[in-house]
């Protein structure tokens, strides 16, 4: 298992749209761990496989207090969903900011596990909510699509900020080695 380099906004490959597993092989298994690996170690509570540069339709996440509860979904799709719930949502591809996003309180979950068997999943409270976070990274959408404009154009500016300052750093550093 390999810790893997998360993709950050505004790149491109982002905003691909997954496509789904049909092989479950090894390099699947491998790659989830990875995943898991690289969630734990970013302290993140889910990750979706284009979040990695690998556009399938892979997600893992543990919601868990004590972070021993991994969770595995190939191929997710919300199958049916009741009632909305505001949440508080950050995401390792987008760093520092946090925003509210409306999102359906439950949700039925079909999946696939690693092996292709099918599973399916009532979720609510945390667990739904990521479960949406992760599909949308599926389908090249970012939680920060669901603000207005105008909210988006200062959250752009700040993040350019924040890039340019972390680019002038590096910058720095170079010079100190
Ligand atoms: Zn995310």
């Amino acid at each position: 298992m390999e810790k893997l380099k998360i993709l950050e906004f505004p790149d491109k490959r982002l905003r691909k749209v997954s496509e789904d597993i049909v092989v479950f092989d090894q390099d699947l298994k491998y790659l989830s761990a990875s995943m898991l690996v690289t969630m734990y170690e970013e302290k993140g509570i889910g990750l979706a496989a284009p979040q990695v540069n690998k556009p399938i339709r892979l997600i893992v996440m543990d919601i868990s207090e004590d972070r021993n509860q991994p969770m595995v979904f190939v191929n997710p799709i919300v199958d049916s969903y009741e009632g909305t719930a505001e949440s508080n949502e950050g995401c390792l591809s987008v760093p520092d900011i946090k925003i509210d996003v409306e999102r359906y309180e439950t949700i039925t979950l079909n999946a696939q596990d690693l092996e292709g068997n099918t599973i399916s999943v009532y979720a609510d409270g945390l667990l739904s909510i990521c479960i949406q976070h992760e599909i949308d990274h599926l389908d090249g959408k970012l939680f920060i699509d669901y603000i207005s404009d105008i909210k988006l154009q200062r959250l752009r500016k700040k993040i350019s900020k924040q890039n340019k300052a972390a680019k002038i750093e590096q910058q720095k550093n170079t010079r100190l080695i």
